[in-house]
């Protein structure tokens, strides 16, 4: 990687001037799409700890590696399928505020967003999602029917994917809590954890049991741990994709292509976001979550 003698590096697209966005485009032609939500990991938490730690690692990765991180998608899909039971156990009928979007929406919005990163020039993809637990398995039949079209290659992850056989990974406990402590120590405030019992102040608001064993030390090892395979498996993707017989001519794709890669993702069955996992209880009949529980559009 080359580096002008004295500044920062920059990997972010919305930062980059043309000529530097070109000359890192041809060092290491991967752009990264770090996605997140905002939604509850209790009260002592900041709402966008999934993005944070998606656009930490993506950064990061660029720096490390190359390639050029595009603008975060800080919406994701939440409410519907397997999500509308776990929103009434661990929220209730409180308001979550949150930043979510059904499948179909973001499934299609993000297309479209494979689309312009072919279309600025990018020869390999890296989706990683800070929101997991299923919606990832969607991002990636997308992102296969896209591949299958243009030859573009994808990587679709999680954080705690990236790390599995170290750690289990969850939501708003102790591992990810101490994820937000190592980046940003300051969104992540225990003393307000006596809320969860003030009449009208939400509740638990999905906050892990664990969650006070969190640490930024351990933050601090979940995230290397994290960033480590995150370049190893970018490194051995930009490999292969530069290949001479592997590159591919990238270009913008007319809006009826894409509409008909949509449809080849999109006839392939429901979505796994839109319905609830087999073993889950049904939603009451009187929760305001009963309306997402099974998603048709
Ligand atoms: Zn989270």
């Amino acid at each position: 990687m080359t580096r002008s003698s004295g500044k920062p590096m920059k990997v972010l697209w919305s930062e980059l001037l043309p000529y530097e966005f070109k000359e890192r485009l041809s060092a290491c032609p991967v752009v990264y799409l770090p996605l997140g939500i905002c939604e509850p990991h209790g009260q002592i938490s900041a709402f966008g700890l999934d993005t944070l730690k998606a656009e930490w690692l993506c950064v990061e990765a660029a720096k490390r590696v190359g390639g050029i991180v595009a603008p975060s998608l800080g919406y994701h899909i939440h409410e519907s399928g397997y999500h509308a039971r776990w929103l009434e156990e661990v929220v209730g009928e409180e308001q979550a505020h949150m930043t979510g979007m059904p499948p179909h929406v973001l499934l299609h919005f993000f297309l479209y967003q494979l689309r312009a990163f072919v279309g600025a020039g990018f020869q390999s993809i890296v989706i990683l999602t800070g929101h997991g637990g299923g919606n990832e398995l969607d991002l990636r039949r997308v992102s296969d029917a896209f591949s299958r079209e243009t030859g573009v290659a994808i990587i679709v992850s999680t954080d705690a994917q990236l790390v599995r056989d170290q750690y289990q990974g969850d939501h708003a406990g102790r591992y990810e809590i101490s994820q937000l402590m190592f980046l940003r120590p300051e969104l992540i405030d225990f003393s307000q954890l006596w809320r969860q019992t003030e009449v009208g102040a939400g509740g638990r608001l999905a906050l892990g049991e664990d969650a006070t064993e969190a640490s930024g030390e351990q933050g601090a090892r979940i995230m290397e741990a994290c960033l480590a395979q995150l370049c190893e498996v970018v490194t051995k993707q930009s490999a292969s994709v530069q290949h001479k017989e592997n590159l591919i001519k990238p270009r913008l794709l007319s809006y009826e292509e894409t509409e008909n890669i949509w449809q080849q993702a999109k006839f392939m069955g429901p979505w796994n976001t839109s319905l609830p996992h087999a073993d889950q209880k049904t939603v009451s009949e009187t929760s305001q979550w009963k309306f997402f529980e099974y998603h048709k559009l």
